[in-house]
């Protein structure tokens, strides 16, 4: 297999050939929502801007593999951009679209896999390859200080992707870790499922972010 070293895979990426026809499915289904994988979205000031780096799961099947922006599109956004306006890290509204008027500030948002998964859920190997587009997107930020991971397997694959050991690098919500001077904070996912479980409040995501923040500005 051919080691991709772009930080974006190519729209019609095969490296996952389960993904691969899942979005050959979709494609045909609704030939006008995005159905590819889905880029980093970052600040408009340009890579070497970013100070913050968020890392999520996989894009939404109705979210943003429709609408081709992370966490743009389904429930998920909602809280999350709410946040990050909170704390400064990203300013405008927040519309749900593209062509919205959000704006990151010094910040960037990925996923742990590009391309959409079935039921949500990625295989261990899909994961495992598409982290050589996330370890691409870290070297990408030359100034980057902070990142927060949202899910157990987006933590993983970040720690692994900096070379780190999942062992000694855990898991747990709001606790941050560090790696090569890179502070790694982990976070429960801000799903639908998470938030109206209780699993994940309001408060507890914005705990996350006062850490973050206060980590960035010290
Ligand atoms: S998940 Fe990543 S590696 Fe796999 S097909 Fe999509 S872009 Fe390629």
């Amino acid at each position: 297999m051919t080691i991709p070293t772009t930080a974006d895979p190519v729209r019609d990426c095969a490296l996952c050939p389960r993904l691969h026809d899942f979005i050959a499915l979709w494609r045909e289904r609704e030939p006008d929502w995005h159905n590819a994988p889905v880029p980093t979205w970052l600040a408009p000031e340009g890579p070497q801007s970013v100070r913050l780096l968020i890392v999520g799961l996989a894009p939404g099947l109705r979210g943003a593999n429709r609408t081709g922006r992370p966490f743009t599109g389904d429930f998920a956004g909602d809280l999350l951009y709410a946040t990050l306006k909170k704390y400064g890290f990203a300013e405008g509204e927040f519309e749900a679209r593209p062509d919205d008027s959000l704006r990151l500030k010094a910040t960037a948002i990925t996923n742990a896999v590009r391309c959409v998964p079935p039921e949500n859920k990625p295989t261990a190997a899909e994961i495992n390859t598409c982290r050589s587009f996330l370890t691409a997107t870290i070297e990408r930020f030359e100034n980057l200080e902070a990142i927060v991971t949202l899910g157990k397997i987006a933590h993983d694959s970040t720690v692994r992707a900096l070379k780190g050991r999942v062992a000694a690098h855990p898991f747990k919500h709001n606790v941050a870790t560090e790696i090569d001077g890179l502070s790694i904070t982990s976070s429960y996912h801000c799903s639908r499922y998470n938030t109206n479980t209780g699993v994940l409040t309001p408060e507890m995501f914005e705990q996350v972010f006062t850490s973050v923040r206060r980590r960035i500005d010290g």
